[in-house]
């Protein structure tokens, strides 16, 4: 489960990139645009940076984007169905370049969203931060869960996704060890120097059960409500874990864009 620092530093390059897929999208999402432009637009982006999608043939996956709206909490199919203003976009990209994954997510909150949504989506990416002040050496996985479990559902009272999990990540999408977004202090996988994680929290507005949708991909939230969804790739270090992904880039685009409320933590 441990990289040596010449396949994290490929694995920083493939992680940079996709944090560069979404800021290139957070620029062209407005009202009446549709998740399949977008998939496509991502596609292209990628490619011309000498990687392929990630995502696109994994296990039958069609896509480039998981593209997830409102009451979807992850492995949306990007469809022709407009985005609207109000909506919540779940945007979850990979790549593959020199062998190498990169993974990350970001919920998008389209102008007029309202302050319940909002408030979801800035303690969810909180929770993140949360969770990735926990990867060091020394800790364990139950800690990183237990972070964000208590930030989302103690504090805030939100449903915590038990089905869906992060995960290790190299030349596989999905490596050892599993890291849930809730847990136990001091339990788990103990965190070694080197290991890299993608680290996930999907935190739902209400209740924390979820179910798949007919099309076999798509899981939703069972009451309908809003779900969130932000995702870094970080290696584990001694005092402070290195975060591969960038949301500044997101940010900065986000700003530039009337169409998308900014999302700051809360
Ligand atoms: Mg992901
Ligand atoms: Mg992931």
């Amino acid at each position: 489960m441990v990289k040596t620092p010449e396949e994290i530093e490929l694995i920083r390059e493939s992680s940079l990139l996709v944090s560069k897929t979404l800021a290139e999208l957070a620029g062209h999402i407005k009202p009446g645009v549709t998740p399949l432009f977008l998939d496509s637009l991502a596609e292209e982006f990628i490619r011309d940076h000498g990687a392929v999608p990630g995502f696109k043939g994994y296990g039958d996956f069609p896509n480039t984007l998981c593209f997830s709206m409102n009451s979807a909490v992850v492995h949306g199919i990007p469809d022709n169905t407009p985005i609207k203003e109000s909506d919540v976009l779940s945007i979850d990209c990979g790549t593959i370049k020199n062998e190498f994954y990169g993974d990350q997510a970001f919920t998008f909150a389209m102008a007029g969203v309202s302050d319940e949504v909002l408030k979801l989506l800035q303690v969810t990416r909180k929770s993140l931060r949360l969770g990735i002040e926990q990867a060091i050496v020394g800790k364990r996985v139950g800690d990183i869960g237990y972070a964000i479990q208590q930030f989302c559902e103690k504090q805030h009272g939100y449903g915590v996704v038990r089905e869906l999990v992060g995960h290790g990540l190299g030349k596989s999408l999905h490596e050892d060890p599993e890291v849930p977004n809730y847990g136990r202090r001091g339990q788990g996988t103990k965190l070694m120097e080197n290991m890299v994680l993608a680290i996930e929290p999907m935190i739902n507005l209400g209740t924390r059960e979820v179910v798949s949708a007919p099309d076999g991909w798509t899981i939703l939230t069972r009451d309908g409500k809003v779900s969130a969804h932000y995702e870094h790739d970080i290696v584990v270090k001694k005092d402070k874990a290195d975060i591969l992904t960038d949301f500044s880039v997101i940010d900065e685009a986000i700003k530039k864009n009337k169409n998308l409320q900014e999302i700051v933590e809360q």
